[in-house]
């Protein structure tokens, strides 16, 4: 996709506030546990390489993505730390990803004897074995299960057999039932194995920040590298986390409405008095969702509302006085002392701040401060 660097609409991540999500987690976990930065869909929106960069100085030992090409991403851009890709890949590529180092998810034990059909002589592929606790998404459902595949594993030269895992459903609530039920159940998958192997891991941040005693040796850190709280606002997370993403413009047309007068498609907004409308450079094509309607923005400390549908490359804001062209616009971040969080934005929209970060798409141009 064409990136829009002519246009004064601009993703701003903070470098700094990534730092410091990442090695203040990594200073609370017990000696000898390992911290894989997950990096998956282009790094939450905050850049792959970008992030995975500053997760290695914040001292990431690993990286964790969701898809072959991900993992193929960060080994092109230079990086040498373990991979794992946490979802299931075509057997047919498990020679490029044992070419490349990178580790696959395994979930049964025909995935493992198809990628030995396709694994050439010599080369070996490092597996982690998903198990299925209650997730409901991927992985072994049952210890008998788990049991054969560990024995396949041992006889068979092309595999690693370098991790296990699970994931939790619900380990961001404060009512920890179901949470309680999937470790019991991982408890017991835990007692068939023969012999740990090297990474053992079931947090992702939420488990790591609020169920740190089961994190084992290894955790998937995701979301709150970000400076997202996992939980929306229901957990307070155990130090603050400073959110990376900020999102500005700067006013490109500004005009006077007549009383009477309609703004954009469906004309669902008519000005009840003359007042300022700027028209902005961004629009649904860049992630900005058309359901913020009537949510708002910042123009110098002061909420200004959107106005009028959302269309896909512009939207129209409301202001309180005439502004100059240029004047710069807060959709995301902080502005003279007021505040618009993704959470905010995923409030409105009845969704979470996971979807907003990663729902901005590659047209809006990221830059890095700090
Ligand atoms: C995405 C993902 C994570 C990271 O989750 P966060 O909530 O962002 O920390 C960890 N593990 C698995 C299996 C995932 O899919």
């Amino acid at each position: 996709m064409t990136i829009g660097i002519h246009r004064p609409t601009r993703l701003v991540i903070d470098q700094a506030a990534i730092y410091h999500n990442i090695a203040t987690e990594k200073s609370r976990l017990k000696p000898g546990v390992a911290l894989f930065q997950v990096v998956k869909a282009n790094g939450y929106g905050h850049g792959i390489t970008q992030v995975a960069r500053i997760a290695e100085q914040a001292g990431a030992n690993g990286f964790c993505v969701a898809i072959l090409d991900e993992a193929l991403t960060l080994r092109e851009a230079g990086f040498n730390q373990p991979i794992l890709v946490l979802g299931i890949t075509d057997p047919q590529y498990a020679d490029l990803m044992a070419s490349n180092h990178i580790s696959a998810t395994v979930g049964s034990i025909g995935w493992l004897e198809a990628a030995d059909g396709y694994l050439n002589k010599g080369h070996q592929l490092s597996v982690h074995i998903a198990l299925d606790t209650g997730m409901g998404r991927i992985g072994f459902q049952a210890p008998e299960e788990l049991n054969k595949a560990v024995q396949y594993l041992d006889q068979k030269r092309g595999f690693n057999f370098e991790g296990i895992f699970t994931h939790f459903a619900q380990a961001d609530s404060a009512d920890t039932t179901y949470f309680q039920l999937q470790l019991k159940r991982w408890k017991a998958f835990m007692a068939v194995l023969p012999a740990r192997p090297k990474y053992v891991h079931v947090s992702n941040s939420a488990t790591s920040l609020w169920h740190d005693a089961c994190n084992d040796n290894m955790i998937r850190y995701g979301v709150a590298a970000y400076g997202l709280n996992p939980s929306g606002g229901e957990l307070a997370t155990p130090f603050p986390l400073k959110p990376a993403m900020s999102l500005k413009t700067q006013m490109m047309f500004v005009k006077k409405l007549p009383r009477g007068d309609s703004v954009s498609y469906g004309s669902t907004y008519t000005a009840g008095e003359d007042q300022w409308v700027a028209t902005l450079s961004i629009g649904y094509a860049d992630g900005y969702e058309r359901r913020l309607q009537g949510f708002h923005v910042l123009v110098n400390g002061e909420f200004c509302e959107i106005i009028g549908r959302i269309c896909m490359d512009q939207m129209m804001i409301r202001l309180p006085h005439q502004y100059p062209v240029g004047t710069v616009v807060t959709l995301v971040g902080e502005d003279h002392g007021k505040t618009i969080s993704l959470q905010d934005i995923a409030d409105y929209c009845d969704t979470i701040h996971y979807e907003i970060a990663c729902g901005f798409t590659q047209r809006l141009k990221r830059t890095y401060a700090n």
